[in-house]
């Protein structure tokens, strides 16, 4: 399928007069065709007064319309899976067969809100009828229902290329809450963008639906971003990506003069912490199952297991030693772009700075490629860890710290000191339940996903599911951006009082009470 390479605005390409940028193939360094429009305010603008446009109406479609939005996306996305998966490959690096799996992904997300929003259930309707002769006062007619907040900006993702990015969950959910979008596709994969832009596009057609309701705008420059933010018709963000992004765009919105929420997925080093009697009994199995969540993606994930903690002695050290050796046997892969890399060895370098880390496993690859990694493991005595939270802070890529403890205490005294995460893991055997409660009793204050027994990486799309956690793990810990409840972060409750049948929202009419 042929890439314009301009932004898609309201259904329009449209280009500007900037120097174009390219999207370059990790793997191989290979500059990319077409290049690909910068954009500016002046195109945000535009963008931005479609969207709002569109939003009369589109906020008044029913359940029914939303969802068949939906469901034609998914098919258009898979009608054009090969074509999508391919440029994704050479714009990401990632292997096809995980590039497939996103789109499969990405295609049950949507269908999962199109049955959500033909229900009707996300608008969670409440109604208490008057009780006029209540004493001492009268109770009025209350009925309560959701209702969507307004144009929505979204920042695609470089490390979900498919499932949090043009087509991706924010989006979904934006779109079934009745929200129109104004998206920036992520400067690492303009051409996989560009593919979901045009199947949105396509949908929207076949829907009838205004195409003001979504556009695509690239742009490399941190200008784009900001300008869509500051705009005062966009009403709320999502963005995954960095701390240092996140927290941006959420200290732009906040100043703006009417300041906007601002959905902000940030990352986390996810602990693990392996209590003495699972250590002992299932060493080998959690050493293998460890290895290979740190690997996975090149650690390119926000539930990448980025810390371990366990009591010192001879069974984590061969717990280390079985982790070495399927490290060992992993080949250097392709991270997602240039910058990602970077920020990889510097803050690996931060880390191995640090007083008592040292790193017990990395491989020395001899050639290896500019954006290229492979897994790194370190590790630090738990006192020394206390004394520097920089030692906390996320590396994002394949690498985990170790944290060797001395007793059950300075295990409980890691958790006290975490920040906010997304994750937080404790292995145990059935013996142990009443540390592993004291562990978790802590680590509910820190972390939106407590997990036993198992490993952060894997993020179920369900309604079940929460992806989310206190800061800087998000920006909101309330909300969460994959599963059902994603779309809360984009409706807003409004209370009817005392109104007749015929001026009530069609979902609060004729409710049994
Ligand atoms: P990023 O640098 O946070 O960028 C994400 C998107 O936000 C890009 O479109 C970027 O535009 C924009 N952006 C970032 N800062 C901005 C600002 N101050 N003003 C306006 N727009 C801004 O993330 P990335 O490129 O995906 O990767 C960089 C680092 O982010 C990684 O090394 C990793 O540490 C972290 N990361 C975290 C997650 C996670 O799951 N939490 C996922 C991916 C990456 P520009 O490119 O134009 O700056």
């Amino acid at each position: 399928m042929p890439l314009s390479g301009q932004h898609l605005v309201a259904g329009e390409f449209v280009a500007s007069s900037l120097p174009l940028f390219y999207a370059y193939n990790p793997a191989s360094g290979e500059r990319l065709e077409p290049g690909f429009c910068e954009g500016d305010a002046v195109v945000v603008d535009v963008a931005v007064q479609q969207a709002e446009q569109s939003f009369d109406l589109f906020r008044l479609t029913s359940g029914d319309q939303r969802a068949e939005l939906l469901d034609r996306l998914a098919e258009e996305l898979l009608t054009v899976k090969t074509s999508l998966c391919e440029r994704a490959q050479l714009e990401t690096g990632l292997p096809q067969v995980r590039l497939e799996g996103e789109l499969n992904r990405t295609v049950n997300q949507l269908r999962m809100f199109a049955e959500l929003v033909r229900s009707g259930a996300e608008k969670q309707p409440v109604v208490e009828t008057a009780q006029p002769q209540r004493i001492p006062l009268p109770k009025p007619d209350l009925r309560l229902t959701h209702i969507p907040l307004g144009p929505v900006a979204i920042f695609g993702a470089s490390n979900f290329p498919l499932a949090f990015s043009v087509a991706g969950g924010d989006t979904a959910a934006a779109l079934a809450s009745g929200c129109p979008v104004v998206i920036k596709g992520h400067p690492a994969h303009p051409g996989t963008s560009e593919l979901a832009a045009q199947a949105i596009r396509r949908a929207l057609d076949q829907s009838g639906l205004p195409q003001g309701i979504c556009s695509l705008i690239h742009g490399k420059e941190q200008a784009v971003g900001e300008a869509m933010v500051r705009h005062p018709q966009i009403k709320a963000v999502a963005f995954t990506g960095s701390l240092a992004g996140g927290r941006a765009l959420f200290d732009l919105a906040a100043a703006r003069p009417e300041p906007i929420p601002v959905f902000a997925e940030m990352g986390s080093v996810n602990p693990v912490f392996i209590l003495p009697k699972a250590l002992q009994e299932a060493g080998p199995r959690l050493a293998e199952q460890y290895a290979a969540s740190l690997a996975l993606g090149v650690g390119q994930f926000c539930t990448n297991p980025g810390l371990l903690i366990a009591l010192k002695g001879p069974a984590l050290d061969s717990f280390l030693r079985l982790v070495n050796e399927q490290l060992n046997s992993t080949h250097a892969l392709p991270m997602l772009h240039i910058g990602i890399k970077k920020n990889f060895t510097t803050k690996l370098e931060q880390l191995s700075a640090l007083s008592g880390v040292k790193k017990i496993s990395a491989r020395e690859d001899d050639e290896m490629k500019p954006c290229f990694a492979s897994p790194v493991l370190l590790q630090v005595a738990a006192q020394d860890f206390l004394s520097n939270s920089q030692a906390a802070e996320e590396v994002f890529g394949p690498s985990s710290l170790v944290v060797a403890c001395e007793t059950p205490d300075e295990m409980l005294a890691v958790a006290e000191s975490l920040q906010g995460q997304l994750t937080a893991t404790v292995h145990a055997v059935k013996q142990e339940s009443a540390l592993c409660k004291r562990i978790f009793v802590l680590l509910e204050k820190k972390a939106g996903r407590l997990i036993y027994n198992d490993f952060p990486t894997g993020v179920e799309v369900c309604s079940a599911i929460h992806h989310g956690g206190p800061y800087p793990a998000t920006t909101d810990s309330r909300f969460s951006s994959v599963g059902t409840s994603a779309i809360k972060r984009f409706l807003r409750p409004v209370c009817y009082q005392n109104f007749p049948p015929d001026l009530l929202p069609e979902n609060l009419k004729n409710l049994e009470v």
